[in-house]
């Protein structure tokens, strides 16, 4: 399980800090594919940085922490904010965004195989003997281990972004962490990097963490979703709930703006932008876009809250209490 307990993260500049993250607070379970979504700039590819361990100089967390924990091998283990990146490639695995060009395009994939293994996990293996294990794992997933002979630059953009997929669930991680997995990607490959993904996560019975601005991604892989807006989040529950039953305004717009088969309406997007966050609104900062704001809307923020079972939001229509 991952618990992300009441974090804030900002980034240092000189005219002071930017709030990124404002006190998210949430639980991503064991077994689960989770999506992260919201548009660009609303802080998701921060939390996943920050689920990493990756959070580095001017990114500084302000309060709150992180605790990955589980079993591994049998035994239990939890470790907090600080910690998680001791246990990289073991534990917990990232594929980041545009991940096809993490990968050195001059050096054949099997060093690229080699250098990404702890040593810990090749054992007394000889070289030759990881590399078996890695092409056997190739094979597993319907990739051919000859792809170790080759080079980055030799592949295509899906091939690539497969194979990243591959080097990141090698050691059988916990979690897995995906940035953005589809993106720059035809809608065929798309789907087949998504099928891959799907597949692992059954094989593996781990925990997969999904960002994607693309709602058709949550749709199709995710069991449960957050919505993010502004750097909070603002509804998350079960997928199929967030689609067939939004409740927060944002998610309400950004369903309903979804084109569907056999649905000719005509779809008009939200109006407006988010806010600068290095100048965001009082209150809701959904206010200014939002078609049911309130006065109080502009000047509280409203609270991030169970409002069923499993599902909550940040609304002041739902909630009856604020902050
Ligand atoms: Fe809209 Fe007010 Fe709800 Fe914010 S709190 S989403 S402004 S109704």
């Amino acid at each position: 399980m991952i618990k992300i307990d009441h974090l804030s993260t900002s980034y240092t500049t000189i005219d002071g800090p930017v709030h990124v993250i404002n006190d998210v607070d949430f639980e991503i379970f064991d077994n689960e594919i989770f999506g992260i979504a919201g548009e660009s700039g609303c802080g998701k590819t921060t939390l996943l940085k920050a689920l990493y361990d990756i959070i580095e100089f001017p990114l500084v967390v302000d309060s709150g922490k992180l605790i990955l924990s589980g079993q591994k091998e049998g035994k239990d283990f939890s470790y907090e904010t600080g910690e998680i990146r001791k246990n990289w490639w073991n534990n917990i695995s990232y594929v980041p965004q545009a991940a096809q060009s993490v990968l050195n395009p001059i050096v054949p994939l099997k060093n690229q195989f080699l250098d990404s293994i702890p040593k810990s996990d090749r054992k007394k293996e000889t070289k030759e003997q990881t590399l078996k294990r890695v092409g056997a794992y190739l094979e597993e997933l319907s990739l051919s281990s000859d792809l170790l002979k080759a080079y980055p630059f030799q592949l295509s953009g899906g091939m690539r972004q497969r194979v990243i997929i591959a080097l990141a669930t090698f050691m059988s991680p916990n979690v897995v962490l995906a940035d953005e997995p589809t993106t720059a990607l035809d809608v065929v490959v798309q789907r087949g990097i998504l099928m891959m993904l799907m597949r692992l996560q059954k094989q593996l019975k781990n925990t997969m963490v999904i960002v994607s601005h693309d709602m058709g991604v949550h749709y199709q892989v995710t069991d449960r979703m957050g919505i993010m807006y502004s750097g909070s989040m603002i509804e998350l529950g079960k997928t199929v709930d967030i689609f067939e039953k939004p409740i927060h305004p944002y998610t309400k717009m950004l369903v309903g703006a979804l084109p569907r088969v056999g649905d000719k309406s005509q779809k008009t997007g939200i109006p407006g932008r988010p806010p600068a966050l290095t100048n965001p609104p009082p209150g809701c900062r959904f206010a200014p876009r939002c078609p049911k704001a309130t006065n109080k809307c502009k000047e509280l923020v409203p609270k991030f809250r169970e409002v069923e079972q499993g599902r909550y939001a940040a609304c002041h229509l739902l909630n009856s209490e604020v902050v």
